[in-house]
């Protein structure tokens, strides 16, 4: 039985791209073969990699002066990876907005290289809400934010304003969720296994113009001009993964597009907020203005914290019970957690909340 899965990562795959990947996987347009046999230089993998590219540039409309890579490591090895490879830009400087646990992660990796701005911090309030931005310092060599904040469900309403800044964004737990302007980025990078495949594949979107300045010293595993100049392929990509993301892509388009998809998120998360909003048992400890539509939490109202931690693990179970698995909230935020990327169903975002009222009914 398909249960309705709301882990945060990775999480659900649509199930038209599984049992399409299923049926191919010992032979993939009539090579004989499974992705994972072919050699990634050969006729029968080129249409793959070139495919999932050219889905990603329609579907997010990435500009031609942009260049896509598909790379390893996940999210956090971007957080070197980018100030390395702009650390070429004197004087070495770079913007952060602290939002969250992966916001703060990218910016400690980054003062290995480069001196740190902080430029807005929403600590005080345990990053439940998206801080008023500071513009960049004279000479900062990009602007880094975290779009969509994954743990604590926080999400860039709006983009600050960088002026010539390149804008960085780790788009993680939101790529292709909704619409968006990558002309107005000079990097965007995704670990897959949120929104968009399984581990293993980063996807990152780069402006051309900040190819090419890496110190000599950076490891050629490193670099963007080393792996854009290979097309992916400086050494083995991973083959599989950059596969399933061309099927989700494939599956998206089917639906409509990133337009389309933003839509239905928003119906999505516009329903659960509801429910959060007239509960009397549960509410969202985020700011409204300020609420992801991809990873809602919620706590109980309960103010005894042993009764509380109770009913979180009283919840937990029964909703797997009824198959409604991985709510469980980060450990750094308690509570609960609905994380409900493209391919949660809006049917699995309705039992929910159905779970939801029977459980507030029977346990108050
Ligand atoms: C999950 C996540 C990460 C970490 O990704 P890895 O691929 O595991 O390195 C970084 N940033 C955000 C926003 C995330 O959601």
């Amino acid at each position: 039985m398909r249960v309705y899965n709301f882990s945060p990562g990775p999480s659900a795959l649509p199930l038209p791209v599984l049992e399409r990947a299923a049926a191919e996987m010992t032979d993939t347009n009539g090579t004989g073969q499974s992705v994972m046999e072919m050699s990634h230089r050969s006729r029968d993998f080129k249409p793959i990699i070139e495919k999932t590219e050219a889905l990603l540039r329609e579907l997010m409309g990435i500009p031609a002066n942009y260049r896509v890579l598909f790379l390893q490591g996940g999210a956090s090895l971007q957080f070197s990876m980018v100030p390395l490879n702009l650390a070429g830009v004197e004087p070495k400087s770079a913007s952060f907005v602290e939002t969250g646990v992966w916001a703060k992660k990218a910016a400690e990796e980054a003062s290995k290289y480069l001196e740190v701005h902080t430029r807005g911090s929403s600590k005080d309030k345990g990053y439940t809400y998206i801080p008023a931005p500071l513009p960049p310092e004279p000479g900062d060599a990009y602007y880094h934010i975290t779009l969509n904040n994954t743990i604590v469900g926080t999400r860039w309403a709006s983009l600050p304003d960088t002026n010539t800044v390149p804008l960085v964004a780790d788009i993680s737990s939101c790529i292709l969720s909704e619409p968006l302007d990558v002309s107005r980025f000079g990097i965007l990078y995704a670990g897959a296994q949120k929104n968009l495949g399984p581990a293993g594949t980063t996807v990152v979107i780069i402006r051309e113009d900040l190819i090419g300045h890496a110190p000599s010293w950076t490891p050629a595993m490193l670099r963007y001009d080393i792996h854009a100049a290979e097309g992916s392929m400086y050494n083995t990509p991973p083959c599989y993964g950059i596969y399933i993301i061309g099927l989700v892509l494939e599956w998206l388009k089917g639906l409509g597009g990133a337009a389309a998809m933003g839509k239905l998120n928003r119906e999505k998360a516009d329903l659960f907020y509801a429910h959060l909003e007239s509960s009397k048992l549960f509410r969202s400890p985020v700011e409204k203005s300020s609420r992801s539509l991809m990873n809602i939490p919620f706590v109980s109202t309960l103010s005894d914290a042993e009764r509380r931690a109770d009913l979180d693990t009283r919840f937990v179970k029964e909703a797997a019970a009824k198959g409604l698995v991985n709510l469980a909230g980060h450990r750094l935020v308690g509570g609960m957690r609905a994380s409900i990327y493209n391919a949660m169903p809006i049917e699995g975002v309705k039992a929910l909340i159905q779970f939801m009222e029977q459980f507030e009914v029977s346990h108050v």
